[in-house]
């Protein structure tokens, strides 16, 4: 199944210059959507994940159902103010200003084991951040998985030492 037909390229969204690949196709059709879950979990299944972090929005579309196919645990990461509980934080760069990333304290417990997934790997700003929170709480990252993987932005050379796995690469 060519899972690249599921994908809708924007141009110029949501600035100009750039080419927004949209990932709602996917999630609106059963069979894509669920051989996109399919792939990841094979990625992962031998990784004994006890839980799987997803940042906010499309990683929680992504990794909530992969989680259940793995029988693991979920944590959100979150943008300021969403949650309620004791957090910890990241700043990270972005080509113009910066981001803020939360997860609550108590989401990673020491020793777990940990899959990241999100809908795109980018400059992997995002992913680093949040890899740097799960260890700060004394999680394992096992692997990070990805839908598609922008390759001109080298995000793989960020989180080198990471078994990295994407299903579509552009
Ligand atoms: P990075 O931190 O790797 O530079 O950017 C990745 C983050 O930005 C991901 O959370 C992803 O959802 C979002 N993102 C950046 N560009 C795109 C895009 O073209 N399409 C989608 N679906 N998400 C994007």
């Amino acid at each position: 199944m060519d899972l690249k037909k599921y994908v809708a390229d924007i141009p110029d969204f949501p600035q100009k210059g750039i080419i927004f690949r949209d990932v709602t196709p996917m999630l609106q059709d059963g069979e894509a959507f669920a051989e996109s879950i399919r792939q990841i979990t094979d990625f992962a299944k031998n990784k004994n994940i006890d839980i799987v972090v997803g940042p906010e929005a499309r990683g929680f579309l992504y990794g909530c159902p992969t989680a259940i196919s793995l029988n693991a645990g979920f944590a959100p990461v979150r943008k300021p103010g969403k949650l309620p509980r004791e957090t910890v934080s990241r700043t990270y760069d972005l080509e113009y200003g910066s981001n803020e990333i939360f997860m609550h304290k108590d989401s990673i417990k020491p020793g777990q084991k940990v899959l990241l997934v999100d809908d795109l790997l980018a400059t992997g700003g995002t992913v680093k951040a949040a890899i740097e929170l799960v260890e700060e709480m004394g999680g394992e990252v096992a692997g990070c998985a990805f839908v598609i993987e922008l390759l001109d932005l080298h995000g793989r050379d960020l989180l080198e030492g990471y078994d990295i796995f994407s299903i579509l690469t552009y």
